[in-house]
């Protein structure tokens, strides 16, 4: 499968290089970066510190993507839905793993998968989508007279909050309690805030350092707490996470996917 990596210079743009170098089945077809970018025309195989392989990053992705078989995007939020739209219109798989996306961001996404597959996830590792499926069992459980919060950590560079990993795992719980998160989210507290609402679901987010990703929901009940989590050491995983939705999502009807449907899960 020809694969482009959009973003190719950036934290995880580096890491999908590595991922596509390592996958049996894989090849990378292009690396694209922003016009501008002081990337532009250096081997990528270089930049992602793997042999240099001919390849230099490019900042078109029309190009690119009309040779290519699938899109891996880990970028920002309006670069994700030009994007959608280029892998739209040349029929390629899109492989989104931006987070941050605003309504108005995930209706454009919507509209480009009327004409070929997507898989978007704020989250692409097994772990992290296996711990959404178990809040959500979790949540459905026990009543709203246990207070759900989850507390998350990313690296001081990190620029969203809560990470999509933690409104991921929100959407989980609120799916297990069949509410909508929009209407239960509690996402910042300050000040007097009175007292907890019962039946929302609390966001606490910290930042610092290099942490590659920390998630622990929280159930706490009246003289009990139950509480799970998932540490993320390394972002190679969300990575390979998003080569298996690649490989996943070819041929696969237009559509918007999550990894809960790559990984065969029950969400
Ligand atoms: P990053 O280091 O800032 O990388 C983003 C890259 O995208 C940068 O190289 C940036 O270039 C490039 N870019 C921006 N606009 C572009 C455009 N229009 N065309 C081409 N390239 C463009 O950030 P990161 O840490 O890799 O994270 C990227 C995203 O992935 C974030 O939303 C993050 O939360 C998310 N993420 C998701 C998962 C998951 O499993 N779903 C895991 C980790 C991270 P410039 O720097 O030159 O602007």
């Amino acid at each position: 499968m020809r694969l482009v990596v959009v973003g190719a210079a950036g934290r995880m743009g580096r890491m999908l290089l590595r991922a596509i170098h390592d996958a049996p089945g894989c090849t990378l077809s292009a690396a694209v970066e922003r016009p501008g970018s002081p990337h532009l025309g250096q081997d990528s195989g270089l930049l992602a510190g793997l042999p240099a392989n001919g390849i230099p990053v490019t900042d078109d992705a029309a190009a690119a993507f009309a040779a290519a078989d699938g899109v891996l995007d880990f970028t920002t939020p309006d670069a994700t839905i030009a994007f959608a739209a280029l892998a739209a219109r040349t029929r390629i798989a899109h492989i989104v793993g931006t987070t941050g996306l605003e309504p108005s961001h995930l209706a454009r996404l919507a509209e480009a998968a009327r004409d070929t597959a997507i898989v978007r996830s704020g989250n692409m590792s097994l772990g992290v989508n296996l711990l959404a499926a178990l809040v959500r069992k979790v949540a459905a459980t026990l009543g709203t007279d246990w207070d759900i919060e989850i507390v998350e950590m990313h690296h001081r560079m990190k620029v969203d909050a809560p990470s999509g990993t933690a409104v991921l795992l929100g959407e989980a719980a609120a799916a297990g309690r069949e509410v909508d998160l929009a209407q239960e989210r509690v996402a910042v507290r300050d000040g007097q805030t009175g007292a907890r609402v019962p039946g929302t679901i609390g966001f606490a987010t910290l930042r610092g350092g290099t942490v590659v990703g920390e998630h622990k929901v929280i159930f706490a009940g009246a003289g009990e707490r139950l509480e799970l989590a998932h540490l993320a050491e390394d972002r190679g995983l969300f990575a390979q996470g998003a080569v298996k939705a690649a490989l996943w999502g070819r041929g696969r009807a237009p559509g918007l996917y999550s990894m809960a449907d790559v990984l065969g899960l029950d969400s």
